[in-house]
This record gives structure tokens, C-alpha cells and sequence, in this order.
């Protein structure tokens, strides 16, 4: 937050709101009120990304492991052999 004015502008008021305070946005400072959200209609997004719970989190650490590893030198040995099978 920040005690600098909401920038956004109304035509039907002829001037920038100026509230305050403002968080910073691509389109400027801007209040609670005339959020790029707000404005949209659309719910804030929430602060940080919030991970499922269904989804433990030894999953999240590695998503793939060995298992992906292991399987992409087994598809890599399996085209090498395919390959000299197919040039000798
Ligand atoms: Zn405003």
C-alpha cells in the first residue's frame, strides 16, 4: 500500500479519483475501488499462488524423479538400438 493517489481516471467526473491508499498496477496506482478487478468486475486475485491440498507435497518437490529419468534413457536406448538395427 501506498499513501500515493489513485491515478484512475472518470470521464463522468472529469478528474483522477486520488484516493487513497493505492498499490501499484501496469496501469498505475490505483485504490481498492478501480482495481484493473474491480474495474473488470472480477473477484482480486488471492496474494500467492495457493497449492491444492488433495496434492502432497513430496509430489510438488519433484513432480517427474527418477521414474521420468529413468524412463527418457530407456526411450533414448531403445531409438539407439532401433537406429543400428535399422543401419545394419
Ligand atoms: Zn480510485
Amino acid at each position: 500500500m501506498s499513501a500515493e493517489p489513485c491515478v484512475h481516471y472518470s470521464a463522468a467526473r472529469k478528474r483522477h479519483c486520488g484516493h487513497t491508499p493505492t498499490n501499484l498496477f501496469i496501469q498505475g496506482r490505483r485504490c481498492s475501488q478501480h482495481t484493473p478487478c474491480a474495474l473488470a468486475g472480477m473477484p482480486e486475485p488471492s496474494p500467492a499462488p495457493v497449492l491444492p491440498t488433495t496434492v502432497p507435497r513430496s509430489d510438488i518437490a519433484r513432480p517427474y524423479g527418477w521414474q521420468a529419468v529413468m524412463f527418457i534413457h530407456a526411450w533414448n536406448e531403445s531409438a539407439r538400438q532401433r537406429a543400428g538395427k535399422r543401419s545394419a
